[in-house]
């Protein structure tokens, strides 16, 4: 398999849940598996993070496991006869007071604050926007509407509000208890759904540090789906480790014309503040019923992996598709194949740029060098992982190989672009580290006798922010 530096995130479900074709599908690509809180039990939650787990194992690859918190979806409630099909033009009522079932005419609502948040004009987006109906009125609990896009409505359907106003915190009493659930089994990734601002995130980082009594620290990733999130699109990076673009709400709210310049602007500035970003939400919708993509599905991943983001995602595709195995395989050949177009800017990158620590410094001297060098690799031993995340916020041609003694971080490290973190335990003793890194990358065939590569460290060894060191070494 050809060296692909965009990783790839696939959502679990009963279409990978069997261990022999997860382990297919973790040798064919995945870095990350993300383990969907919206479905199932604590108990479900435990099993499939051990599934996975011994999964990675033997295929012998470390992955990630990103928990997927739920998040406020806003829905209607359920269907008498399960579902209706809406006529264009007709009214219909969303009444938050209902207990009855739904039928043609009305339904009840699972927000029950909806009907303090529209007023006549607003636009609703039922099902993923496939239905749209118009608040003509509200009185009481009771939404009138007309129906303007008809369609067929099922049991709990989301809700969302063109441009965005529902004030539903990002966090509920479920997320609290997925949190728990999620640290009990070290979930290496934490996503938030609709958060709205940096308090959101910082709600999380606080549930999940007090939920893991042991000290571990999950990596934070915003999902970007709110129209609200836009403005605060900074503020919410600082407070998280990396953003995903999640098109999927995203577009609903927003308008789906203006998602792919978004994106643009988004990876942009994750990759800017040193952050992680993922592209979610049908890279390859057609592949849950056909074994092939098709061509703008092609195109979509390409441009994203051309635009810079860390991971490309998977949600249906591997979670409920036909063809899941090969789905990843498509994707990871559109990765590298993509990548071979990639434009290496570096010095572009650098320019009106202050660097002020000094291992931050050295891990952009370690790029400029293996760049100019036109080196094999550089490797950076690290503790926290984050000189591997300086190195790989910038494209490079230079593939970047962390070495780390911590599995916490070999897995964080999963998901950045260009960086194959890998677990070495080296001695205390400087110049033996050195050696036994080098012997290390020998056997696993990175580099070779005569080979260039850069390498950064830091003295004491094992210290987290120590790095201090560059050296650049041909291997003997
Ligand atoms: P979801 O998030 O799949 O959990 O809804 C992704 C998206 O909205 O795109
Ligand atoms: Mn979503």
């Amino acid at each position: 398999m050809p060296r692909r530096a965009t990783k790839i995130v696939a959502t679990l479900g009963p279409a990978s849940s069997d261990p022999v074709l997860l382990e297919q599908m973790i040798r064919a690509g995945v870095n990350v598996v993300r383990l969907n809180f919206s479905h199932g039990t604590a108990q479900d939650h435990i099993e499939r993070a051990r599934l996975v787990r011994e999964a990675a194992k033997r295929a012998g690859r470390e992955v990630a496991i990103m928990a997927d918190l739920q998040g406020p979806k806003i829905r209607v409630g359920k269907f008498a006869e399960g579902k209706v099909f809406l006529q264009p033009g007709q009214s219909f009522v969303l009444d938050a007071a209902r207990t009855e079932l739904g039928d043609i005419d009305a339904v009840g609502l699972d927000y029950k604050a909806l009907p303090r948040e529209v007023k006549a004009g607003d636009v609703l987006l039922l099902n993923d926007g496939l239905i749209v109906i118009i608040v003509d009125r509200v009185k009481g609990e009771a939404i009138y509407t007309t129906v303007k896009m008809g369609g067929e409505l099922s049991n709990n359907k989301g809700i969302n509000k063109q441009g965005g106003g529902l004030t539903a915190p990002a966090l509920t009493a479920k997320d609290m208890e997925d949190i728990r659930t999620a640290m009990s089994f070290h979930a290496d990734y934490v996503a938030v759904s609709f958060p709205k601002n940096a308090t959101d995130m910082e709600m999380a980082r606080q549930l999940c540090n007090v939920a893991a009594d042991d000290g571990h620290r999950p990596g934070l990733i915003a999902k970007i789906e709110r129209a609200e999130a836009i403005p605060h699109l900074e503020e919410i990076l600082l407070a998280s480790d990396g953003i995903m673009v999640a098109r999927g709400d995203l577009a609903v709210e927003v308008g789906n014309a203006v998602v792919p310049a978004l994106q643009k602007r988004m990876i942009k500035l994750a990759r800017e503040h040193d952050r992680v970003v993922i592209t979610a939400t049908q890279m390859m919708e057609s592949m849950i019923t056909n074994p092939v993509p098709t061509r703008a599905e092609v195109s979509d991943v390409a441009n994203a992996v051309l635009d810079g983001t860390d991971a490309v995602m998977l949600s249906a595709e591997t979670a409920a598709g036909k063809y899941p195995l090969e789905t990843v395989i498509e994707m990871a050949k559109i990765c590298h194949a993509a990548e071979g177009g990639e434009e290496f800017k570096l010095e572009a990158d650098f320019t009106g740029k202050t660097f002020t620590r000094i291992d931050q410094t050295i891990a952009m001297g370690a790029l400029f060098t293996a760049h100019h060098l036109g080196a094999k690799a550089i490797v950076a031993m690290t503790d926290s992982g984050s000189t591997a995340l300086w190195m790989s916020r910038h494209l490079i041609q230079v593939p970047i190989y962390a070495l780390t003694s911590k599995i916490a971080t070999q897995r964080k490290m999963t998901l950045y672009r260009n960086v194959r973190p890998l677990l070495i335990d080296t001695s205390a003793d400087r110049d033996t580290a050195l050696a036994e890194s080098e012997a290390d990358l020998k056997a696993r065939g990175i580099v070779q006798k005569g080979d260039v590569y850069a390498i950064t460290c830091g003295e004491p060894m094992g210290s987290p922010g120590g790095t201090n060191m560059l050296k650049i070494c041909r291997v003997g």
